[in-house]
């Protein structure tokens, strides 16, 4: 299609392939009429060969972004994350970075169409308020699901495989996570990931960065279990007890999400 495209005359007063441009947008419009272009899988090549040809700018949408509910009570996960901290949490911290999120990518093309995770492993340094509302956004929504209350309480199959591999065993797996979310000093996240080798490993980062940001971190992976260890995340209840939040937060981890993350990555 392309190369048709660009066989097609130019006009020599503006030097643009205006038939082609024609030709384009008809096609778009009876893409349109027929309802296959709502679908975006024909439309993005129409785009790319225009753009090529000169005739016609890109059209991508800006990306924007929804805070998804919880999906389950704010009590639920009681006694060990109290009702208040969650609806606090989830409504005003989450909601936030998603407010934040949409603002901060309103003008940048760059992030016209892209997912969250490919957002996150664009961000540079110098990218603060998507660096912080992105990371914010994605680790939230990853919390949630890792801590929702039921399935396993224990790993097991593959992913208890893969973490004695790594570790030795569940609890020497444990004992590192957790000191990682001990030992982040201020706020923070402490991650249980997936490397580009295949293999677990453990990080923390500072803020709302994450191990996708791949411009940012050290260790890059795609995590399938971290803790929020912001002060936001259990200070009504634990106040300045960091190791008692860390110790509870092992009694409401959801393990079957947690191997659905890492069943996604192999
Ligand atoms: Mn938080």
């Amino acid at each position: 299609m392309c190369h048709k495209i660009s066989n097609l005359p130019k006009n020599p007063h503006t030097n643009v392939q205006t038939n082609a441009y024609l030709s384009f947008m008809k096609k778009r419009e009876f893409l349109k009429t027929a309802g296959i272009l709502s679908t975006g899988l024909v439309l993005s090549p129409l785009i790319s060969c225009a753009a090529k040809t000169g005739a016609i700018a890109p059209i991508a949408a800006p990306t924007s972004f929804e805070l998804t509910p919880l999906g389950y009570a704010f009590n639920a996960l009681e006694p060990h994350i109290d009702a208040l901290t969650m609806e606090i949490h989830h409504d005003k911290h989450h909601g936030a970075y998603v407010t934040n999120l949409n603002k901060a990518i309103a003008d940048k093309e760059i992030f016209n169409g892209k997912s969250l995770e490919q957002i996150c492993e664009m961000v540079t340094a110098d990218m603060a308020a998507v660096r912080n509302n992105g990371g914010g956004h994605y680790n939230h929504s990853k919390f949630w699901k890792w801590i929702a209350p039921g399935g396993a309480k224990a790993p097991s199959g593959e992913l208890a495989a893969a973490i004695n591999s790594a570790f030795g065993s569940f609890d020497e797996m444990k004992k590192q996570f957790s000191d990682a979310a001990k030992t982040r000093f201020g706020s923070g996240w402490a991650w249980l990931s997936v490397g580009p080798d295949k293999k677990l490993f453990i990080s923390s980062t500072p803020n709302q960065d994450n191990p996708l940001m791949k411009n940012l971190v050290e260790k890059v992976g795609t995590p399938i279990l971290g803790i929020d260890v912001w002060e936001h995340a259990y200070y009504l209840n634990y106040q300045n007890k960091r190791p008692d939040y860390i110790t509870a937060f092992f009694n409401i981890i959801n393990w079957d999400t947690v191997a659905t993350d890492f069943a996604s990555i192999k």
